[in-house]
């Protein structure tokens, strides 16, 4: 009630008389913080692989490797090349999602779509999970191809990256008149609860050592939620530690066709 921000202009003063403009900034402060925040973050997440870089590199220059060596240090430094180019690469995909305005919407053939999530998740797999595709109802969504493909890619990515080999991971597909659901089910590590309400901000992670090692940039989910809500869609987390995890993207009736 009391975490307003105000800020307080002495606009004239004559004639034993105050004329004081009383401005609530709240938001405006809210917004410089959170962005301040962020560019603090973006310069961290790039600044560790970039010195973990020059550091081979000044190795390289300064002491004599065999070749073997020197391979194994070219490859090291790729990994941290290839990370920050993700890193990049989502944060120029949020950026679009959130500045420009929506793509005018199209009619998205989901059969067609599931069924190449299906098949990423086999390639990201590589045979280390089950996969399994559940799909009820017909019909299609309205909306932008590329953010819905963003959207539920991560989901399926995600599924397979915080899933243990020998694990299973199901997409759910389910289309009616009252709406449309795709779902990602796994049996990995789950999430402790404390922690669901914050997944979808920028650069959170439960485990920031197990992110980066699975190939995560921490935006992942943040770029699902607002690929979703540019289609009045809500994401639906539950999760159990240790049981596995099952992500919900919603879709209103308003976005189904063709039913
Ligand atoms: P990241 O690139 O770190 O995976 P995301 O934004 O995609 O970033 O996800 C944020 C965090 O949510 C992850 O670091 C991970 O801790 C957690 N998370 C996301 N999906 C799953 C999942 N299917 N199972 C367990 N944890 C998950």
């Amino acid at each position: 009630y009391f975490e307003r921000v105000l800020s307080l202009y002495l606009i004239a003063y004559a004639e034993n008389h105050w004329l004081l403009q009383v401005k609530d900034i709240t938001q405006t402060d809210r917004l410089d913080g959170m962005r301040r925040d962020f560019v603090a973050n973006v310069s961290h997440e790039l600044r560790t692989p970039l010195t973990v870089l020059s550091g081979f590199v000044e190795t390289l220059q300064e002491i004599d490797v065999d070749t073997e060596s020197r391979q194994h240090y070219l490859q090291l430094m790729g990994e941290q090349s290839q990370r920050m180019q993700s890193i990049v690469q989502d944060l120029l995909t949020l950026s679009s999602i959130e500045s420009a305005p929506p793509p005018e919407d199209q009619q998205v053939d989901m059969a067609t779509l599931v069924d190449k999530l299906r098949r990423d998740a086999e390639a990201l797999s590589a045979g280390r999970h089950r996969i399994l595709l559940e799909s009820e109802g017909q019909g299609d969504l309205l909306g932008s191809e590329s953010e819905l493909v963003s959207a539920l890619a991560n989901l399926v990515s995600n599924a397979v990256r915080y899933t243990p080999a020998g694990g299973s991971i199901t997409l759910i597909w389910k289309i009616s008149a009252a709406g449309a659901e795709f779902a990602v089910q796994d049996t990995g590590i789950g999430i402790d609860p404390k922690h669901i309400p914050r997944l979808t901000e920028r650069f959170y992670r439960v485990d920031r050592g197990r992110s980066r090692d699975a190939g995560g940039t921490g935006l992942g989910l943040a770029i699902v939620k607002h690929s979703l809500s540019r289609h009045q869609a809500t994401l639906e987390i539950t999760s159990k530690p240790g049981e596995g995890s099952r992500f919900a993207a919603k879709f209103p009736s308003s976005r189904v066709t063709g039913v």
